[in-house]
């Protein structure tokens, strides 16, 4: 009752919604902008100081990790509600030329495309570190959003549901959410004709509904026909029992080579410990071939990370292999979680690409935690250098790990058994699943304990 009521407040204050997201426009507009034109901050100055650091600290410190979890805590009503770029696409595509979405766009693969590039390009220009190379990221996709907006669709989120770079991250987080806007089908059908009709800016077929990952609960569908309503649900419903129906080899694509491929691979470069490795060995090969424009460090700062009063500079070599370790680790990872899934798969019967998918989808909240927990390493290092330090994060991290892990098991569990009568098969099935639990969490022992004695290698590069 009460998340109904919450649905019909956002339906009907469509316009204080519009004034708040206006008020974040300006906020984001000031700390994407403004730091950009400003020199960088010294080593001396503060978060509360310096709207550099203070913009660091809003993006990378609480907005980009605690927007993760407020995903699988509230479903997608950051998107909804709150994100400035969802906002102005859906302004500009209220003023635009309101032309239909072209058959490129329709593309399935561009969230985990969006979602690859940005974060490999994001690691090349340090995004975490500096102000400018924010501006290009964030501004960029802004500025796209508008124009898509305002080229495409009428009054609607064209960007939002088919090229935002981290459409793919939230969609496969929404599955988890407590709540969604339920389709009722008996009501559905009760109710007399409507003329009155629903522009959903995320362009979801309201009646049939099964999924909160397009839907960025904006609310203006709540109460429609009296069928559809915010409701309560099993956070593991969505995965168990929807994602049978609904099939989406590009999510799996998501979950295998992006969430524990790429975004691994970019949490784990600054820390590894081969990465210094395969520098000296690639170093060493150069050097004797007389090969010697990759240590050049002339590469502009929007193409690789080149501050030299910080010291902070990529040569040729450095930023050729930060890529070349996201990608190898993407393709190492996600192909030994691919091999598998695949054999779980063929444990629990004949090979079906739908029963694949269904369990490549039980990874989402132990990859899930994968990302929030190495966004927050930027939340953790801005806080120590205010002298603010967490003793028990490790431990924090490790407890996370621990819970989606078993979250994931649980899931597995229940989706074998809707395909696996033999208990034995059962029990072999989980098994290889928990393989897959035991390499991340693994890695995640390297990262967090490991390699974390040792310096930042970005002082070694
Ligand atoms: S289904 Fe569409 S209209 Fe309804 S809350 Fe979700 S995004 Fe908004």
């Amino acid at each position: 009752m009460l998340l109904e009521k919450i649905g019909h407040w956002l339906q009907r204050n469509g316009k204080r919604i519009r004034i708040l997201q206006w008020n974040i426009i300006l906020f984001y507009a000031i700390l994407i902008i403004v730091p950009a034109c400003l020199p960088l901050p010294s080593s001396q100055t503060h978060i509360l100081k310096n709207l550099t650091l203070f913009a660091q600290f809003a993006f990378w410190g609480i907005w980009w990790p605690f927007v993760i979890l407020s995903i699988v805590l509230f479903g997608r009503m950051w998107c909804g509600v709150l994100c400035p770029e969802g906002a102005l696409t859906e302004i500009a595509s209220s003023h635009g030329l309101g032309r239909p979405i072209p058959r490129w766009m329709r593309f399935g693969g561009w969230p985990f495309i969006a979602f690859g590039v940005t974060t490999i390009y994001g690691q090349m220009i340090s995004v975490y570190q500096y102000p400018k190379p924010v501006l290009l990221i964030l501004g960029g996709s802004t500025l796209a959003a508008i124009i898509i907006g305002f080229i495409y669709g009428k009054s609607n989120r064209v960007w939002c549901k088919y090229l935002c770079p981290v459409n793919g991250v939230f969609a496969l987080l929404a599955k988890l959410a407590p709540f969604w806007y339920q389709s009722n089908q008996i009501q559905w059908k009760q109710e007399p004709l409507e003329t009155l009709t629903v522009n959903c800016p995320t362009l979801l077929p309201l009646r049939h509904m099964t999924s909160a990952s397009g839907c960025h609960m904006c609310g203006k569908c709540s109460g429609y026909k009296n069928a559809i309503h915010l409701s309560p649900r099993s956070p593991n419903q969505e995965i168990v029992e929807q994602s049978l129906k609904k099939q989406n080899t590009w999510e799996s694509i998501f979950i295998i080579y992006g969430l524990l491929g790429i975004a691994l691979g970019a949490f784990q470069w600054s820390v590894s410990h081969w990465l210094p490795l395969i520098k000296e060995y690639l170093a060493t090969k150069l050097i004797d071939n007389e090969i010697m424009w990759p240590f050049d460090t002339n590469a502009p700062w929007w193409l690789f990370t080149n501050y030299p009063h910080q010291q902070d500079i990529f040569s040729w070599l450095d930023g050729f292999l930060v890529i070349g370790y996201i990608v190898l680790f993407s393709i190492c990872m996600g192909s030994f979680v691919f091999l598998l899934l695949y054999t779980t798969t063929r444990i629990i019967g004949k090979f079906q690409i739908a029963r694949f998918n269904h369990l490549a989808q039980t990874l989402i909240p132990l990859a899930g935690c994968g990302v929030f927990i190495g966004l927050l390493a930027n939340t953790i290092t801005l806080l120590r250098n205010e002298n603010i330090i967490f003793t028990w994060i490790t431990t924090g991290k490790f407890i996370l790990l621990l819970l989606s892990t078993f979250w994931s098991g649980y899931l597995a569990w229940k989706v074998i058994q809707k395909y696996s009568i033999s208990i034995q098969s059962k029990i072999t099935a989980i098994i290889s699943m928990s393989i897959i639990y035991i390499a991340i969490n693994g890695t995640w022992v390297f990262i967090l304990l490991i390699w974390s004695v040792k310096p930042d290698i970005r002082v070694l590069l």
